[in-house]
């Protein structure tokens, strides 16, 4: 059994017993791997029994391999593929066993059975000859050969997840404890959605030592318990002795000396039942240390001499001077420097070559404390100088790593609100989608109902005109003959007055009266009356000039304003209509139609429309008693009447 690092980096590995001849080194060995569930199944049935059975006791599956094999190689052809997967199961039983250079010898002979990437039996391989390589260089290489092989899986397919989880082992191994922790996670996360509970078993239990290392130890246990629980429920013991193991070596951390003394006790109980002599040593000396810290110290020194016994008998170099260093520990705090100084300079004989680099720090530390605690204050503080050189040098180390590890974190964390923030967008690009195209519809809306009621409104506007203009029209305008009417014609007589009076040019006025109309209507009838009356219009209004207005006055009498018009071009043009309604035809009927018209000009002074208006009808009343069909003018208007004309219209 291996314990976990302590403080990160690659797991520390003892020296092991040289491989001898397979079955025996398998009986002999007693150096358990991390033992875990298989990431991924075999296709062939009875090496999946094989495999159960290798969770359970790698030692005696190994020994059916065995026999499987010599089995396989008798029957002839022998089936490639099954004997590669027999090599594979091998690989993982040595490994669990500890055994990597078997491990690795067996994994390279599958592999030469089973070539193709894309084979699971080549994948369990290439997995197993990874996981047991240990030196730098040979990990690199094995970190490429998976990714390529990664690179030809399917996406999140548990082939995947498995070489992602072999990947950050590797990671970790290499001491990139930051890459470790976002591969592991993500393998971990990963296999949250694989239909099996292998990957994520295998996920957690790789991924709890680096939640350790990072400091996140709640994790870290959360972790090793669901390596626990299964292990518990596949009776996988040495795998279970192992997650004991390092569960203790969690809570320690966590200065919970108690529970940490009572799991590594638990792990001890399965090493004993496993005849582990080795996971016995390492339980003694994880104890011993706990106890040191709790100062139980008589309890300390028989784990620690216990430990030592063991190790003693495997030659494991720094496990035995790890054992050495806590028992001087003991003897310090027994009151034993002499003793305590001997044995650590024993230890850091050869410069801290045969110790693990993560100890050595602590070693100098405790020899500066012997060295002080007898006075030999120049040694104590060379070592010390020793101790606080390497330990800052171990800390710089390890702040790096724990920065690059939460960076690593931080990214993970930041990839999953990523997504989360990605999905946030997405739902707000999509509700303001909604709410434009709803937008969009009332805008449509808005737009043609404004439209129409644009539309309606100039209808409306444009109908309200025309009625207007219609309405004026039917107030200004005779119906019959379309000519201004009485209203119209007062208005514009006053206007025209103003005006003459404003400017003193001279303003005729005319009343006309069409003779003897009763007789025409009851002669020739209503109808004939009013066509009469309209001819009349036009031939009058033919005969007038633009600035001059003839309107209907009522019945049949009509009212002519003539501005800027002395009383002769008044006369003249009125006598020229007397003229020309002769031409009115009647058909058949003996009569012809004549006018009568009384004329009345503006003279210098101010005048009233009824003043000038009652001179016009006494000029007319005047026409129509001089016998009809004829022209008169009141008399300050012939006052202004030039003599010619007067003399003229005497002569009628
Ligand atoms: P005098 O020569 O003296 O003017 O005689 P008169 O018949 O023209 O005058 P009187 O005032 O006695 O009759 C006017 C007639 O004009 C009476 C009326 O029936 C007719 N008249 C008035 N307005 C209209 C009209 O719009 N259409 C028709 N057909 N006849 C109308
Ligand atoms: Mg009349
Ligand atoms: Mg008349």
């Amino acid at each position: 059994m291996t314990p976990a690092n302590n403080t990160g980096g690659p797991a520390p590995r003892t020296p092991r017993l040289p491989a001898l001849a397979v079955l025996l080194t398998v009986m002999l060995a007693f150096f358990a791997n991390a033992a875990r569930a298989d990431c991924l199944e075999s296709p062939y049935p009875d090496v999946r029994s094989l495999e159960a059975l290798g969770v359970q006791d790698p030692k005696k599956a190994l020994e059916a391999i065995t026999t499987a094999l010599a089995a396989a190689q008798k029957s002839a052809p022998a089936d490639k593929g099954h004997v590669a997967a027999l090599y594979a199961l091998a690989a993982r039983s040595y490994s669990l066993l500890e055994l990597d250079a078997d491990a690795r010898a067996a994994a390279s002979t599958g592999l030469q059975l089973a070539p193709e990437s894309t084979d699971l039996t080549h994948l369990a391989l290439q997995i197993a000859h990874a996981e047991n390589i240990y030196e730098p260089a040979g990990i690199d290489s094995a970190i490429t050969g998976i990714e390529k092989t990664r690179n030809l899986q399917a996406h999140g397919s548990r082939a995947d997840v498995c070489l992602q989880i072999t990947l950050g082992r590797l990671q970790y191994r290499r001491g990139r404890a930051d890459l470790a922790l976002l591969t592991l996670t993500q393998a971990y996360q990963a296999s949250l959605s694989l239909a099996a509970a292998e990957p994520r078993v295998e996920a957690a239990s790789a991924l709890s030592p680096v939640m350790r290392v990072v400091g996140d130890f709640a994790q870290a246990l959360a972790l090793n318990q669901e390596s626990i629980d299964w292990e518990l429920q596949h009776h996988a013991t040495l795998s279970l002795s192992v997650a004991r193991y390092l569960r203790g070596q969690i809570l320690s951390e966590m200065h919970d000396y108690k529970a940490a003394i009572e799991q590594i006790g638990q792990a001890r109980k399965l090493s004993v039942e496993l005849a582990d002599e080795q996971g016995i040593g390492f339980a003694d000396l994880a104890t011993c240390e706990d106890r040191l810290s709790l100062g139980e110290i008589g309890a300390a020194r028989d784990d620690c001499e216990s430990a030592l016994r063991i190790f003693s008998a495997s030659h494991s170099a720094d496990v035995i001077r790890e054992a050495q260093t806590l028992l001087a520990r003991v003897d310090l705090a027994e009151g034993h420097a002499d003793r305590a100084l001997a044995t650590l300079t024993d230890v850091l004989s050869k410069g801290g070559a045969d110790v693990q680099p993560r100890q050595l720090p602590g070693m100098y530390h405790v020899r500066a404390q012997a060295n002080a605690a007898l006075h030999k204050y120049g040694d104590a503080y060379r070592d010390l100088d020793e101790y606080l050189k390497r330990y800052v040098a171990n800390v710089d180390a390890e702040r790096a790593k724990q920065v690059a590890a939460l960076r690593a974190r931080f990214e993970t964390d930041r990839e999953i609100e990523r997504n989360d923030s990605l999905q946030h967008q997405l739902e707000l690009a999509r509700e303001r989608a909604e709410r434009q195209r709803v937008q969009l519809r009332w805008v449509v809306v808005a737009t043609t109902a404004s439209g129409i009621v644009i539309a309606l409104l100039t209808y409306l506007l444009i109908a309200h005109l025309r009625y207007r203009k219609q309405l004026v029209l039917l107030a200004t305008r005779d119906s019959l003959t379309g000519l201004p009417n009485r209203g119209r014609m007062a208005a514009v007589a006053t206007e025209a007055l103003e005006t003459a009076f404003a400017t003193q040019e001279p303003l005729s006025v005319a009343l006309i009266d069409l003779d003897h109309f009763k007789a025409l209507n009851d002669l020739c009838g209503h109808a004939t009356g009013d066509r009469v009356l309209k001819e009349f219009a036009t031939l009058a209004t033919a005969s007038i000039r633009t600035t001059d207005t003839l309107g209907r006055w009522g019945g049949e009498e009509f009212l002519l304003v003539l501005p800027n018009t002395t009383l002769d071009t008044a006369v003249e043009m009125l006598d020229f209509i007397r003229r020309t309604v002769a031409q009115i035809e009647l058909g058949r009927w003996d009569m012809r139609v004549s006018i009568s018209a009384g004329l009345a000009t503006s003279g210098q002074g101010a005048f009233s429309l009824d003043e000038i208006l009652a001179r016009a009808d006494v000029a007319l009343y005047k026409a129509k008693n001089s016998g009809r069909n004829l022209v008169c003018y009141a008399e300050e208007s012939f006052q202004s009447a030039s003599t010619g004309v007067r003399r003229a219209l005497r002569q009628r």
